[in-house]
């Protein structure tokens, strides 16, 4: 009668038996510390210009050199108990596969559920968001369906005034003329601070005048803080278009009355 290792490899050496009356051989366990070197069997550290080495000596105090570890017994099959091993074998795997790829389904199916159900929460700011187009807003909106956090205060500020920014830019308008002396009543959207390059700081002041026309200041008289609304005289300097938006840059402000 032929018999076979677990593996499948025909066995031919001493068969014993077990306590439980199966037919077992005894494998040997191999040593995984040592290594064989140009025909001998040494424990190394590693190797250095293709020298082993090794700072406490070549033998292996595992095996003692002898490559192995130590011996375990292993059952011995049949050609038809080892196909029914085998068959066995193959039935659990299929079915650990199939209650893998449900469970992988599932989760996949729950992770699309709790998306949607973030998108319709929030459907109001994504289309917001999905309104701005640019690098910048295209990356929040990226990181945000990938945080799938509910927006912050500042995030809802921040989207909500870039909106109000880029309609009031889309309706700005040339206020007057070069050279017109005008009285002006405007908010201070924004003040820049140009870097100090040996000749003092400058400001360029973002204003917008109730109609929603852009106004540009550039230097150092104190028009306001963002957010104050002021009256003002100045002098229209010129006529702009930056970044496809129509901006009255002024000069010599004077400033009559804050409210
Ligand atoms: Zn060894």
């Amino acid at each position: 009668m032929e018999l076979f290792k677990r593996d499948g490899t025909l066995y031919t050496g001493t068969v014993n038996t077990d306590d439980k009356g199966r037919m077992t051989y005894i494998a040997v366990i191999h040593c995984d510390r040592c290594h064989v070197i140009n025909g001998q069997r040494l424990w190394i550290m590693g190797m250095n210009n293709g020298q082993p080495y090794s700072h406490t000596g070549f033998d292996c105090w595992t095996c003692g050199n002898t490559g192995i570890r130590g011996e375990r017994e292993e059952r011995l099959y049949t050609a038809e108990k080892l196909a029914k091993v085998n068959k066995a074998a193959a039935t659990r795997a299929a079915r650990k596969a199939e209650a893998d790829r449900a469970a992988l389904e599932r989760a996949e199916a729950a992770r699309l559920e709790k998306h949607a159900a973030f998108r319709a929460e929030n459907a109001e700011f994504l289309r917001k968001l999905e309104s701005l187009d640019g690098d910048f807003w295209v990356a929040f909106r990226d990181d945000f369906l990938r945080r799938a956090v509910a927006p912050s205060v500042r995030q809802i500020g921040l989207v909500e005034g870039e909106i109000a920014k880029r309609a009031a830019n889309a309706v700005s308008a040339f206020v007057g003329n070069a050279g017109d002396k005008v009285t002006l009543t405007v908010t201070v959207e924004r003040i820049i601070t140009l870097p100090d390059n040996g000749f003092g700081v400058s400001y360029i002041n973002l204003l917008r005048d109730s109609a929603g026309n852009l106004l540009v200041y550039r230097g150092l008289s104190d028009i306001g803080q963002k957010g104050e609304t002021v009256t003002l005289k100045a002098t229209i300097k010129e006529h702009q278009i930056r970044d496809g938006v129509k901006q009255t840059i002024i000069q010599r402000p004077r400033v009559l009355e804050v409210a």
